[in-house]
């Protein structure tokens, strides 16, 4: 299904992604379980490495103790405090699974549905026994195609199942009156991670297209072409991509919404897409043949126009074949599929070593599929109302800080805080769980028929999707599943959401201080915040218009002040030879920077108000040191080289260790608690500041 990149995720593990169909938003690449499951705490004592200097290397400091407990499993490309936790919520949601598979009468329709796709995925001799027979169907569709003038009506359909080949479709706000849904045509149908894989030109990159043509030879070649064949039609795959990837905007340049702002309306495009007809196209999908839509990549479709007329039929079909099986080659295919996509996706390009076991990707896969009948059973198991109470609590009191830090900002004028403090108030809190679930009622699962599920669930969504065109928007509706670990900033709702998932050991616990809860659960609710005031959400008003509300000379101050961290982040050599991208994370890191900082001064107002003994110790260390503490103990992770290259090359957020001594480095207030010198490392000359 047709997603829009505008919603900022606390993190994302990247690559899952083109894998297997729709991803759900921000999705984490599954990790493995540890083998005996340690008490999570938010601020653990047993982590911290003593014979570090916490003013040299506060991550080290903090995190040691937790890298000599956890040695990065061999089916993870990265494993950290959210895999941690990642797994737990896993083995719950597979108890619940593994019940609802048992056929039952007194199965409700919910636990029908998940039960039977959870237990047909699992189904391993099923799935090999049938081979590729299922998608047989969808083969012969695209070999039927005898002329360009066809396309348009073949695609609608692939779309429809979840192909992503040439170009997405769906629904979105429009970015000019966030209250109205309409059309957005977005650039799509790579198989690398994102454009710049296809245009690179270190040895690497060139190394990575060649293993890329390979894996989908390979995967011809499991579908039954002659070698020769295969060879010959992986190359010309990769041929169309890069024309498409050229022609397509960079990350970075996604990153600013204005380059992604083109309105239109569905006529004058179908008039600009002179050789696809457009208007085939939206009454095979089908969606409104008229009203308002948005081109978010015209320079993109152009070339898609001239591909279209230029391009060989049979070439264009090569192309829609592999896109097909690309998007079915995980569990609903046999082992062989799912065995060679892993080892391209996973481990060539983020270096895993093992392939997670079926239990785990079929778990994951109901949670993606069907995520709010899985998560309605989640939450009513996992998540008393007690908490949702408590984490709201804690987020009207980030709420408060960042208001009367608005006030404080010595740059920022009188004007530009009083619409500031009319966006702030009018974010709207999104905690656990949406008061109305989806109803799934009309998605029909057959047990023993795990690729026809994945078809369904994908016709779905997509029919959901593009129902919402020319309706009023529902800002009730959430983009993650209940149980994941992950929270996110959607600008075009101003609204911050945090799932079920999260609100647990080792990010939140009620039986834990403020001082550790505020550090670490704090900071994540104050980098949401934060996002609605980055250099992507602060161009979007209180009713989420993409509509500037600054005053010039404001804007500035913001802009000049954001390169300071724009620098410091491009400073960073996360492998030999791959800088951070200080543009295209400067978001992420602001939010890092100004969440940490409003959860702070959040916390210090509750400890003065509550007369706390800011001296006193708890397990050896005073409350502020508990803070910092438990902040950098959120990001203990491993992370393999592979993966962290592309991590640094894709990933708008920084990589863990850096989210937590780059910001720290811009925190005066931490270096005071740690009794740091100006002149270590954790001490920044001129640090940056926004909020
Ligand atoms: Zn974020």
């Amino acid at each position: 299904m047709f997603r829009l990149a505008v919603v900022r995720c606390h993190f994302v593990l990247v690559l899952t992604a083109v894998i297997a169909g729709a991803p759900a938003l921000c999705q984490v690449a599954a990790p493995a379980a540890a083998a005996t499951a340690p008490e999570l705490r938010v601020f653990d004592r047993s982590l911290i490495d003593k014979t570090v200097d916490p003013c040299e290397n506060f991550y080290r400091y903090s995190c040691n103790g937790w890298f000599k407990r956890n040695p990065l499993p061999p089916d993870q490309t990265s494993y950290g405090r959210f895999t941690e936790l990642f797994e737990l919520n896993r083995l719950h949601l597979r108890q619940i699974l593994e019940e609802a598979a048992k056929p039952t009468a007194t199965r409700t329709a919910n636990e029908q549905k998940i039960g039977d796709e959870y237990a047909s995925c699992m189904d391993t001799a099923a799935v090999n026994k049938l081979g590729i027979a299922p998608l047989q169907p969808e083969l012969d569709r695209i070999a039927g195609l005898k002329t360009a003038a066809e396309l348009p009506v073949l695609l609608a359909h692939l779309h429809d199942i979840g192909v992503n080949a040439f170009f997405g479709m769906g629904s979105n706000q429009d970015f000019a009156d966030s209250s109205q849904v309409i059309s957005f045509y977005a650039a799509g149908g790579l198989g690398l991670p994102e454009r710049d894989y296809y245009t690179r030109t270190d040895a690497k990159s060139v190394e990575q297209r060649q293993q890329y043509v390979a894996h989908v030879a390979k995967i011809f070649s499991l579908a039954g072409e002659p070698d020769a064949q295969a060879q010959k039609d992986a190359d010309m795959v990769m041929a169309i991509e890069t024309r498409l990837a050229k022609a397509s905007l960079t990350i970075t340049e996604m990153r600013d919404p204005q380059n992604l702002n083109h309105p239109t309306d569905v006529a004058t495009l179908s008039k600009e897409l002179t050789h696809f007809s457009l208007a085939d196209y939206v009454s095979a999908v089908p969606a409104p043949s008229a009203g308002k839509a948005n081109d978010m990549e015209p320079k993109y479709f152009a070339e898609f126009n001239a591909l279209v007329s230029d391009t060989p039929v049979d070439q264009i079909k090569t192309y829609l074949r592999w896109h097909l099986l690309h998007a079915y080659a995980g569990t609903s295919l046999p082992e062989s599929f799912d065995e060679e996509t892993w080892h391209f996706y996973s481990h060539t390009l983020n270096g895993a070593e093992k392939q997670q076991e079926r239990w785990k990707r079929c778990t994951s896969r109901v949670d993606r599929e069907l995520g709010e009948a899985l998560g309605q059973v989640y939450v009513a198991r996992y998540f008393p109302p007690e908490e949702k109470q408590q984490a709201l609590t804690m987020t009207l009191a980030i709420e408060q800080a960042m208001d009367k830090d608005i006030d404080s900002l010595d740059w920022m004028s009188a004007a530009t805080k009083v619409k500031a403090k009319e966006k702030l108030h009018s974010v709207m809190n999104k905690i656990g769980y949406p008061d109305k679930w989806r109803d799934y009622s009309s998605v029909k699962i057959v047990r023993g028929d795990a690729l026809g599920n994945q078809m369904r669930v994908h016709e779905f969504d997509q029919a959901r999707d593009l129902a919402k065109i020319g309706k009023p928007v529902d800002k009730g509706e959430w983009q993650m599943t209940p149980p994941t670990v992950n929270a996110y900033y959607d600008p075009q709702m101003n609204n911050v959401n945090f799932p079920a998932g999260y609100f647990q050991p080792p990010f939140y616990s009620a039986k834990e201080d403020d001082a550790a809860n505020y550090g670490d659960m704090g900071s994540t609710v104050g980098h949401e915040l934060t996002h609605g005031f980055d250099d992507e959400g602060r161009q979007y008003d209180k009713d989420g218009n993409l509509k500037d509300w600054w005053t010039a000379d404001d804007e500035k101050k913001f802009t000049d002040r954001a390169e300071c961290m724009v620098k410091q982040y491009d400073a960073i050599e996360a492998v030999p030879g791959v800088h951070l991208n200080g543009k295209l994370t400067l978001g992420e890191n602001l939010a890092d920077l100004g969440g940490l900082w409003l959860a702070w001064k959040a916390w210090l107002d509750i400890a003065q108000a509550a007369h706390l003994d800011m001296a006193a110790t708890t397990d050896g260390y005073t409350p502020d040191q508990r803070f910092w503490i438990a902040y950098a103990q959120q990001w203990c992770t491993q992370t393999r080289p592979e993966k962290l290259r592309t991590q640094a090359q894709t990933d708008p957020h920084a990589p863990d260790e850096y989210r937590t001594n780059s910001v720290l480095q811009d925190l005066p207030d931490f270096a005071k608690s740690f009794q740091c010198k100006k002149t270590d490392k954790m001490v920044k000359a001129d640090p940056c500041r926004i909020w």
